[in-house]
């Protein structure tokens, strides 16, 4: 039998108070789209009190409608010594206009009397009196116990009364909140039990990863009887965030058999996770558990050769299930079985034994030995690759080039000149840019398009530089990482070399050779 767990993303309030993210309303609108579409429970879409970006927010929701997903507003119980109708924060949440209210009150004595300066007694009143006029004005009332589990810590009875007067008010829900993310899992189950054993109602857990135990924390409460978990895409939130829900999900299909979302929407988890991503601008976090792009890795050759032989020896779950794929890094910690993998996941079919595999190894090897490194340039290692397969000549070749800077009042120009052959065609072309690697991506660009129009789509999306060997401190070497995108696929090239301008020109190289080979492939 499976026992529904509901999922409460808090993204859109608690995970933009995290560090570098900001969402613009059409943002949240997406986000709130995608959730829906997910399949999770509730979407927690803002604080109307506290910004009047997410009362915007909110006047926008009104139009839509959601398939799976209920909106929530969020607030505050009333303000001390006034009505709960005379409170403007809470008048914001009934014209927010969503089904769903969720308000945080206070558990522990010490913030009752030193945050709120107020008695024990009008806390218990705020927290009554703001679920029933929720109540009477028709919504589904979700009551967050703020620090909770520090309150029960410090004064148990107390503790208990706050959440009693929300369930005794008619709240639908009462969440246990690790407000501070110190808990420990031990504590969290035990004070949940007490809880679960106290109410009737629904039990909600709300924890933070202060420790790195907010997911951890979530489910020892969900084991001890909640069943309403809260957290954020990413597991974003304020300072070290909030519990992830991203890994919440599939550990409670996957590993405690319970039902969260639509289990359709589980090979869905990746996407949802870079989605979020993009849409707050930030760098997907590779180590990312399930979702991160090296969660299903492979590097050191034991390991891949037994990989190759059982799949699931070395993964503890079928990385496609949630959406993943199995990645082989290629190091010089690999073994043949590496690049055999590597091949196969860019197309090509390749013997463990055969001689193409043994001159691969071997360049790869050298060329890792004087800084080269292919775990983030799939593109330059499919390039090798192929051409130690098919022995096909490149498609063009830069004869030569020509970069120089000049000062023109106070700005600095670079002009890079580039001849190119394609064929026995040649062009020779001359572009200016901010920088000399922009002016030569860009007359190399210009040399191409005239042979290759579709060059045109080809965006270069990052560009890395590091200098390694800099403890020999005299000639050290510099490595170049570009990401180019075609708008549909992405790929990584590599160049190597003491000089940045020829490594950078390297990569660029192999970057546009890329671009031809996925067109190819693709028409
Ligand atoms: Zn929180």
């Amino acid at each position: 039998m499976r026992s529904e767990i509901e999922i409460y993303d808090t993204t859109l309030r608690d995970g933009t108070q995290g560090h570098g993210i900001s969402f613009s309303v059409a943002d949240k609108l997406r986000i709130a789209d995608r959730l829906d579409a997910f399949g999770v429970q509730y979407v927690e879409g803002g604080w109307p009190g506290s910004n009047p970006k997410d009362v915007e927010f909110f006047a926008e929701a009104k139009h839509r409608t959601f398939k799976h997903a209920r909106l929530a507003a969020f607030g505050s119980t009333r303000r001390k010594d006034i009505s709960a109708a005379a409170d403007d924060q809470v008048q914001l949440l009934i014209a927010a206009g969503t089904p769903v209210v969720t308000i945080f009150g206070k558990t522990s004595p010490l913030h009752v009397r030193e945050v709120l300066q107020t008695t024990l007694d009008e806390n218990l009143a705020m927290i009554a009196d703001t679920v029933r006029f929720l109540k009477a004005h028709g919504k589904f009332v979700v009551y967050d116990a703020e620090h909770c589990f520090d309150g029960f810590k410090e004064d148990t009875p107390y503790a208990l009364a706050t959440i009693h007067a929300a369930e005794q008010a008619g709240a639908d829900i009462v969440t246990l909140c690790d407000t501070n993310g110190g808990s420990l899992p031990g504590e969290i189950a035990a004070i949940t039990r007490v809880a679960r054993e106290e109410l009737r109602v629904r039990i909600g857990i709300h924890t933070h990863d202060d420790i790195g135990l907010g997911v951890a924390n979530a489910l020892a409460a969900i084991e001890a009887g909640a069943t309403h978990v809260q957290g954020t895409i990413n597991g974003y939130g304020e300072r070290t965030g909030n519990c992830n829900i991203t890994s919440v999900i599939p550990i409670l299909h996957f590993k405690l058999k319970k039902r969260g979302v639509p289990v359709e929407s589980l090979p869905l988890l990746t996407e949802l996770s870079q989605f979020v991503d993009e849409t707050a601008n930030l760098r997907p976090n590779p180590r990312l558990p399930w979702v991160g792009a090296t969660a299903f890795s492979h590097k050191g050759g034991t390991h891949v050769n037994a990989v190759q032989k059982v799949l699931s020896s070395y993964e503890h779950i079928d990385p496609g299930s949630v959406g993943n794929a199995r990645h082989v890094l290629v190091s010089d910690l690999a073994g043949r079985g590496n690049i055999v993998m590597k091949a196969k996941e860019l197309g090509f079919d390749l013997a463990n034994d055969t001689a193409h595999l043994k001159t691969m190894l071997a360049t790869i090897k050298d060329l890792e030995h004087k800084g080269y490194e292919f775990e983030a340039a799939d593109g330059s290692l499919t390039l090798l690759i192929r051409r130690v397969l098919t022995g096909a000549p490149p498609p063009f070749t830069v004869d030569g080039y020509h970069v120089s800077m000049r000062s023109e009042r106070g700005s600095s120009v670079c002009e890079a000149t580039v001849k190119v052959r394609v064929g026995d065609q040649h062009a020779h072309t001359v572009a200016e840019g901010d920088g000399p690697v922009n002016a030569l991506d860009a007359a190399l660009r210009a040399a191409l398009v005239t042979f290759y129009p579709h060059l045109q789509s080809v965006r270069l999306t990052d560009y890395k530089v590091r200098i390694i060997d800099s403890t020999t401190g005299t000639a050290a070497t510099t490595r170049v990482l570009i990401q180019s995108s075609d708008g549909a696929t992405e790929w990584g090239t590599i160049g190597v070399h003491e000089n940045i301008v020829e490594a950078s020109l390297q990569a660029l190289v192999d970057s546009l050779e890329c671009a031809l080979i996925n067109s190819a492939a693709g028409a």
